[in-house]
C-alpha cells in the first residue's frame, strides 16, 4: 500500500482502476521513405481506422442523447478521410516522407490555410490538427490522444489536463482525477469541482501510478493510496453514507445572517444545471468560455445569444457577466498576444481594452442587448485584472456608456485590495477573485504543482487582503464584496470569508450544497472569531487546522 500526496480539489473519496492520460503526440521527424507506395497504403489504412473509430463514437453519442458530441465527432470522422487532407499528404509522400510526416505537414497546411480564411472556417483549424494527431498515433500504435475511452469507470491520471480535455470529460466514466501538475487554482480543479468529480492535483510520485493500479481517492484531504486495504474501503462506504442536506435556495449562518450562495459557470450549458442546485444567481459568468479556441471574435449577435441563454434561466435573480478575461491561461487568438515573455503579468483581462476598448464596447453592447430581452433579471457586469481606481473608473463609464447601470470590479491584484476604498468609490460592488489574489500575493504561478504549498488562499496574507478589501468598500459607502475565486468553495474557507464580512459567495454549483450545510452550523459571532484566527495564523496549514477544530460540522457531513 503506497500513499502519495497531492492537494485536494474537489471533494469526494472513491476507489477505481487507474487509467493514464496519453502522452500529446509530438511532430514526427522528417524522415527518408524508401518505398512509398507502402507509405500510402500504411495512411490509408490509418485513416480509414480513425474514420471507422470516431464514426462508432459519434453512434455511440447520439444513443446516449449527446447530440452536441455527435455532430462533433461525426464532422471529425469525416475530417480522417478528407479528400484534400489526403491528396497534401499524398504529395508529401511521393516526395519520399514517411506516412506519418507526411500527413503531420499536411495537417499543418491546411490548419494554416482554414485559419487564414476566418470565421468558421478557422474554428476547424483545430479539428485538422486532432485528426492529424489521431492519424499519427494510430501509426505508430500509440494511444488515441484525449481522455481514453473505457467502458468501465475509471480514475483519470495525468500530468495535467488541458482546459479542452476536462470540457470533455464524462462523470459516468471518469469517477475520479488525479494530476501530478497542477496547482489548486487551476482549471483544471475548477473544472473537476464543476463536474462534481473528486480530484487531487499536484499529487507527488503519481507519476508511478500505471493502468490498471486500483487506488483510493479523497478529493479533500488530496490523498492518494494505492492497493487500498479496508479502512480506504469503509471510508469510501462512510461518505456515500454521509448524507449534506439539500441547498433550500437560501444561503445563511445560524443564527439568520444572510449570505447569498451563488454559482460560477463557464458557458450559457451550465446555467441551467447551476438555476436547478437552487443557485440564488450566478456570481461569476467567465465570458471567455464561451469562445476559448476561437481566431476570431464572435459577433455581438452571437454573443447576446450566449449571454440570454444564461439570463434566462435565472429570472428575477442576478447574474454577474464577468467581460472577457482573456490572456495568461486563457489566451484568445483575437484578443491577447501569445509571444508575452510572462503572461500572468502581462495584458490580460481588462489591461487588453487598453489597445482594444473596441472588444470590450462590442461586448458590453452585447450584455446590454440581452439584457433587454430579460429585463427582469438583474444584470451586472463586472471586469477582471482591475488594479487602479482609473481603471475602474474607466470601465465604469463604458458601462455607463452601453447603458448598463450596475458596474463591479474583481478584486485579483493585490494593488487593489490595498487601494479597495478609492477603487469602489468608481464601482457599484466587488468580487473577490482569490484564485488570482493568491497567485500575485504569494507571486506563485497557479499552474505550477511544484508552488502548491504557496498557492493557497489560507495564505495568511490573502486573507488579510480580504479583510483589507471589505474594509476598503465599506469606508467606500458599504459596498458588497463577494468572493468569486475556488476559497468560497471550500466550506471551512467560506466561514472564514463570511467571519471576514463578505457578503457573497459564488462557486461552482456543486460546492454549494456542502458550503451551505457548514455555514448553517454556526453564527456570525463564531465565524467572526475563526475569521480572526485565520487572518493571524502563523501559516496557511496553521489557519486551516485552527478553523476545522471549530467546525464540527465538517467531521459529521463527512467534508
Ligand atoms: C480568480 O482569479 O479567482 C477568478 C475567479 O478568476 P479566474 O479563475 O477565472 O482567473
Ligand atoms: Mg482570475
Amino acid at each position: 500500500m503506497t500513499t502519495y500526496s497531492g492537494v485536494g480539489v474537489s471533494a469526494g473519496r472513491v476507489i477505481g482502476h487507474i487509467r493514464r492520460m496519453p502522452t500529446a503526440i509530438v511532430e514526427p521527424s522528417a524522415e527518408h521513405a524508401d518505398d512509398p507506395a507502402r507509405e500510402l497504403d500504411r495512411l490509408q489504412d490509418a485513416s480509414d481506422a480513425v474514420h471507422a473509430d470516431l464514426q462508432r463514437r459519434a453512434l455511440d453519442a447520439a444513443d446516449a442523447g449527446h447530440d452536441e458530441a455527435r455532430s462533433i465527432l461525426e464532422v471529425t470522422a469525416h475530417m480522417a478521410i478528407d479528400p484534400q487532407l489526403a491528396k497534401a499528404a499524398g504529395q508529401f509522400i511521393t516526395d519520399g516522407t514517411t506516412a506519418e510526416y507526411a500527413i503531420w505537414k499536411a495537417g499543418d497546411d491546411i490548419a494554416a490555410k482554414l485559419t487564414g480564411l476566418g470565421g468558421y472556417l478557422a474554428e476547424r483549424a483545430g479539428d485538422v490538427a486532432d485528426v492529424r494527431a489521431r492519424i499519427v498515433a494510430r501509426l505508430r500504435g500509440d494511444q488515441p490522444p484525449g481522455i481514453p475511452e473505457s467502458d468501465t469507470p475509471f480514475i483519470l491520471a495525468a500530468d495535467d489536463l488541458a482546459p479542452a480535455d476536462t470540457a470533455a470529460l464524462d462523470p459516468e466514466h471518469v469517477i475520479g482525477i488525479v494530476t501530478s501538475g497542477g496547482g489548486p487554482q487551476s482549471h483544471t480543479a475548477i473544472l473537476a469541482r464543476a463536474h462534481e468529480i473528486p480530484a487531487a492535483v499536484a499529487v507527488r510520485g503519481a507519476d508511478a501510478l500505471a493502468d490498471g493500479d486500483v487506488v483510493y481517492l479523497d478529493g479533500t484531504a488530496g490523498i492518494v493510496t494505492a492497493d487500498p486495504g479496508p479502512g480506504e474501503y469503509a471510508r469510501v462506504a462512510e461518505a456515500a453514507a454521509a448524507s449534506i442536506p439539500e441547498f433550500d435556495g437560501a444561503g445563511r449562518l445560524a443564527d439568520g445572517h444572510p449570505v447569498e450562495l451563488l454559482a460560477n459557470i463557464g458557458t450559457p450549458d451550465d446555467a441551467e444545471p447551476a438555476a436547478s442546485s437552487g443557485a440564488e444567481g450566478i456570481g461569476l459568468f467567465r465570458t471567455e468560455f464561451c469562445f476559448l479556441g476561437r481566431e476570431t471574435e464572435p459577433t455581438p449577435e452571437e454573443q447576446a445569444e450566449a449571454y440570454r441563454r444564461v439570463f434566462e434561466s435565472f429570472p428575477g435573480r442576478k447574474v454577474v457577466v464577468r467581460t472577457l478575461d482573456a490572456g495568461a491561461d486563457k489566451p484568445l487568438p483575437f484578443l491577447t498576444d501569445r509571444t508575452e515573455p510572462n503572461p500572468a503579468l502581462g495584458v490580460r483581462g481588462f489591461r487588453t481594452a487598453d489597445a482594444r476598448a473596441d472588444v470590450l464596447r462590442r461586448q458590453l453592447g452585447a450584455v446590454a442587448a440581452a439584457r433587454s430581452a430579460c429585463p427582469d433579471v438583474d444584470v451586472r457586469v463586472m471586469a477582471p485584472m482591475i488594479a487602479t481606481a482609473e481603471e475602474a473608473g474607466a470601465f465604469a463609464e463604458l458601462c455607463r456608456d452601453a447603458d448598463l447601470p450596475t458596474s463591479g470590479v474583481m478584486i485579483e491584484v493585490p494593488a487593489a485590495a490595498l487601494k479597495a476604498e478609492s477603487i469602489l468609490r468608481a464601482v457599484d460592488f466587488a468580487s473577490v477573485g482569490t484564485n488570482d489574489l493568491t497567485q500575485y500575493t504569494m507571486a506563485a504561478d497557479r499552474e505550477l504543482s511544484a508552488l502548491a504549498s504557496l498557492s493557497d488562499p489560507w495564505q495568511p496574507a490573502v486573507l488579510r487582503l480580504v479583510a483589507d478589501t471589505v474594509e476598503g468598500a465599506g469606508a467606500a459607502g458599504g459596498k458588497p464584496v463577494g468572493v468569486c475565486g475556488e476559497a468560497a468553495a471550500d466550506p471551512a474557507l467560506a466561514v472564514v470569508l463570511v467571519g471576514l464580512g463578505v457578503s457573497s459567495l459564488s462557486m461552482s454549483r456543486a460546492s454549494i450544497r456542502a458550503v451551505s450545510a457548514v455555514l448553517r452550523s454556526i453564527d456570525l459571532s463564531d465565524a467572526r472569531r475563526l475569521a480572526a484566527d485565520a487572518v493571524e495564523a502563523e501559516s496557511a496549514a496553521a489557519g486551516r487546522a485552527a478553523v476545522r477544530v471549530g467546525l464540527p460540522a465538517l467531521d459529521t457531513l463527512g467534508l
